[in-house]
């Protein structure tokens, strides 16, 4: 199966003109910066690097992955947006999603006028892939969003592989909580399908989500319009400079130390909140949160946040279901004894 990216790309984005900033044009370091109108006094007077070259270098490093495969946005939504910018004709174009999931694929959709349709997971929380065949050969439909492990559900996808090779538009795979999960991340794959988006975000594992960086990892194609139609300067140079320092080798170990302390938590959270007379049900997990049933969400919800404790309410979306993220070993104290305190 052969795919030409430019065939899916929208018609007005493949003529695009982007724009050329003054930085796009001069790249040297050294020299006296007449060409872009800033003002020659002060710390931050001088615009950030439209690439983001160094967080680049260094996510190339650490992931083995080549600098033209790496996307930055603000947050990873910014590449969920763009990829409807890129790839679908509003009022023409459509993309897929498996509900219950992220809501800003829709969010998406709608601000950029594109049909949503939405297939829901099974009863276990995976594709149906019978339900799913006839969409694939639909002409318009140019992204499949799967978000694996799903939130709010907390599972890993499966059957991902058999979409990669059976749909000839976008596969866009949000991996916002893959460094909590013992499956392996399709960073790895975008090689093989030049087709495949697969984002993550400096938001949770990381621990940065005030930072607001997000990436995208695709084929050099995909990543080639990602950068024609960004807004030049979408990352500041304080949230470069905040990435950089956190991407700094002893502090990588101490998000790697972050995770392995929050997956101990959550082990220890769900032990005990099988022991909570009003939890029904708790789902298996491959994220940093917990799905629970219980008998009646809206008002056990509405109970903890009387006594401070703020969970999500996810009950418009799976019944009686709440979202708990698991917390410091303190929180998770607090939101147990508060909970057991519930009648
Ligand atoms: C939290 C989350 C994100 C993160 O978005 P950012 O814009 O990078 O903060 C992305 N996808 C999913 C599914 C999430 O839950």
């Amino acid at each position: 199966m052969t795919i030409d990216i430019k065939n899916l790309v929208r018609k007005n984005i493949l003529n695009l003109q982007p724009y050329s900033s003054a930085r796009d044009e001069f790249e040297g370091k050294n020299g006296i910066f007449l060409d872009a109108n800033e003002n020659p006094f002060g710390n931050l007077n001088r615009y950030p690097d439209p690439s983001q070259r160094k967080i680049k270098e260094k996510l190339s490093e650490l992931n083995q992955i080549s600098i033209e495969n790496i996307f930055l946005g603000n947050g990873s939504d910014e590449a969920i947006d763009l990829a409807f910018r890129i790839f679908c004709e509003p009022k023409k174009d459509k993309v897929l999603t498996f509900s219950p999931t992220y809501g800003m694929y829709e969010v998406s959709a709608n601000i950029n006028d594109v049909e949503l349709i939405n297939l829901d997971l099974d009863k276990n929380f995976q594709i149906d892939l019978e339900t799913l065949k006839p969409y694939l050969n639909d002409e318009n439909l140019k992204i499949i969003f799967i978000c694996s492990p799903n939130n709010p559900t907390g599972n890993s996808i499966q059957n991902i592989k058999y979409i990669l090779e059976n749909f000839n538009g976008i596969v866009f795979i949000d991996e916002a909580y893959i460094d909590f999960s013992p499956e392996e991340t399709f960073r790895n794959q975008i090689e093989n399908y030049p087709n495949l988006i697969v984002s993550q975000t400096f938001s949770k594992a990381w621990g940065m989500a005030s930072v607001r960086v997000g990436i995208a990892y695709a084929s050099d194609e995909i990543i080639k319009f990602y950068n024609k139609i960004k807004p030049p300067y979408n990352i500041s140079q304080l949230n470069q400079d905040a990435i950089l320092n956190t991407i700094d080798n002893e502090k990588i170990n101490q998000v790697s130390e972050n995770i392995e302390i929050i997956l101990k938590e959550k082990k220890n959270l769900i032990e005990n909140l099988e022991e909570v007379d009003l939890v029904k049900k708790i789902y298996p997990s491959d994220a940093n949160f917990i799905l629970v049933k219980v008998d009646n969400a809206d008002s056990v919800y509405q109970k903890l946040v009387n006594q401070n404790v703020i969970i999500r309410n996810r009950n418009s979306v799976i019944k009686n279901c709440l979202r708990i993220t698991v917390g410091s070993p303190e929180e998770n104290k607090k939101l147990l004894k508060t909970l057991k305190s519930i009648n």
